[in-house]
């Protein structure tokens, strides 16, 4: 159901804090676990129109729908059940030398009410996934999947409507009006998946009423494979990593840095795994079902003019390049032959465009890296775990992934976040939790001295407490 039909984002706000913006809404203890169990039914129950509304959105795979946005959330909600005695748990700390005679505690509060808002490009999971912290530090949630995957914002509020009580969170489907009419209301958290050009937008609202914000944003993820790489396996890891929802995935590889003396073959393997995934031939991977479409005519178009700009400025598609407009098809595409004055090197290219770029030293990979904003993910393939370490020291990333891509994703026990450009702040697990959670530090007199830090003042006394 639309909440737009009868009611705007900002009275849904309003709802939501029980008539007074300035009350804090959540969930009680005992309610979260039983949320999250609710939660985790809804998803099972509608794992039909789940399955539905993705295909229907971009012709995502069933395997990849199940691998990449169901398990996810539903891992993250097991994850949440089995640790939330612990995170919930006050703290105590012990009392410092100059706090002798305190009481200090750290307790986990609720931060209040959260606007949460996603993006189409994994649309169950990113905006059930932050869905799950929220509710997991018993916050109240107002969630706006993106416009541009509607059957499965459908189905997003299909599943919260069922599983979760109304008075603490709903789901608000709509664009980039409705969403500013919800950035204008005084939330207590902003959980914002998108591209740093909106997180721009959210950090300034959030800004107008110092609102806390966790931004998970894109950019280009760049992959060294290296001299000692094992070329086989870092092809079939890099190929998958791209073509896995049709390269529309936030930590896909963006583009392939390849030392020069290993370019050949590494190019024979990335070959060989692109026809091993989707086929051998340019029909049988245009028939092939294990690959998505691209989300709407307005990102194929950018696509497109993306390879067809660098292939007439001189690049070489070593396969793909081909396409069909109408079912938004753009077949697994490697590019070689790029330079930096092209988009494809410049602009983030979410779609199944892979440039490969070769290199003779490290050091300049490392400049070029460097150059440029922070990735969310940097990919490592090599064995040499000297030149390993070397390169992650060298450079800033979101993560780094060593000899595997993407799969960090799904560590419930690591941060998943970016640094500068790519990011501000971690989503999952106990991180997750804490973005929609205070920290309250509760600090109690029993008997410490403290009339010494009243006048008169004497410096000696002073200078004791310090040590
Ligand atoms: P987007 O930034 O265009 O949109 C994200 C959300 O913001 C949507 O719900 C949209 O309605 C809303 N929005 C758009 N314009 C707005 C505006 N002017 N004011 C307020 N709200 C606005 O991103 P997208 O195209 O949906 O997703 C692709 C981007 O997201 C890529 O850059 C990708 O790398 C990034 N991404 C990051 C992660 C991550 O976890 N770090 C995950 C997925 C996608």
């Amino acid at each position: 159901m639309d909440h737009r039909s009868f009611k705007t984002p900002a009275q849904i706000f309003v709802d939501l804090a029980e008539g007074n913006p300035q009350r804090r809404m959540a969930f009680d203890p005992a309610q979260r676990r039983a949320a999250l169990q609710a939660l985790s039914r809804a998803i099972h129950d509608c794992e039909a129109e789940i399955l539905a509304a993705l295909a229907e959105d971009f012709a995502k795979p069933e395997a990849e729908i199940r691998l990449t946005e169901i398990l996810p959330v539903q891992a993250e909600i097991s994850h949440a059940l089995r640790h939330l005695k612990t995170w919930t748990k006050v703290r105590r700390v012990r009392p410092t030398r100059a706090m002798l005679g305190t009481r200090a505690r750290i307790v986990p509060e609720p931060k209040g009410t959260a606007l949460i808002i996603a993006p189409w490009n994994y649309p169950l999971a990113l905006s059930l996934g932050p869905l799950v912290s929220a509710i997991a530090a018993g916050c109240a949630a107002i969630v706006k999947p993106s416009e541009l995957a509607p059957a499965s914002a459908a189905v997003i509020a299909q599943i919260v409507e069922e599983a979760l009580p109304a008075d603490l969170v709903r789901v608000v489907q709509g664009g980039v009006e409705v969403s500013q009419e919800l950035l204008d209301q005084p939330f207590d958290h902003i959980f914002f998946t998108g591209s740093p050009r909106v997180g721009k937008i959210v950090m300034a609202a959030a800004a107008k009423h110092l609102t806390s914000v966790t931004l998970e944003l894109g950019g280009k993820s760049p992959v060294i494979v290296g001299p000692g790489a094992d070329l086989k396996k870092a092809a079939r890891m890099i190929a998958w990593g791209k073509f896995a929802n049709a390269g529309q995935t936030c930590i896909a590889p963006d583009h392939v840095y390849v030392a020069k003396q290993i370019e050949a073959p590494f190019l024979a393997e990335l070959k060989a795994a692109i026809a091993r995934m989707y086929g051998k031939t340019e029909e049988a991977q245009a028939a092939s079902r294990d690959l998505a479409r691209i989300i709407n005519p307005d990102h194929f178009a950018r696509l497109m003019g993306m390879i067809e700009s660098a292939q007439s400025a001189g690049a070489k598609a070593l396969t793909g390049a081909t396409s069909e407009a109408a079912s938004r098809y753009i077949a697994p595409t490697v590019l070689m032959g790029t330079d930096p004055s092209m988009r494809v090197e410049q602009e983030e290219i979410f779609g199944p465009v892979l440039p490969v770029i070769p290199f003779d030293d490290a050091a300049d990979v490392v400049a070029r890296i460097e150059a440029g904003p922070k990735p969310l993910a940097l990919y490592i393939f090599e064995r040499d775990r000297g030149l390993i370490d070397r390169l992650r020291r060298a450079t800033s990333s979101g993560a780094v992934g060593v000899n595997v891509a993407l799969v960090h994703y799904l560590h419930q026990n690591l941060p998943f976040g970016g640094i500068g450009n790519s990011g501000v702040g971690a989503a999952h697990g106990h991180w997750g939790f804490e973005a929609f959670t205070h920290l309250k530090p509760v600090l109690e007199n029993r008997f410490a001295p403290l009339a010494m830090l009243m006048p008169p003042y004497r410096s000696g006394r002073m200078a004791k407490l310090a040590q």
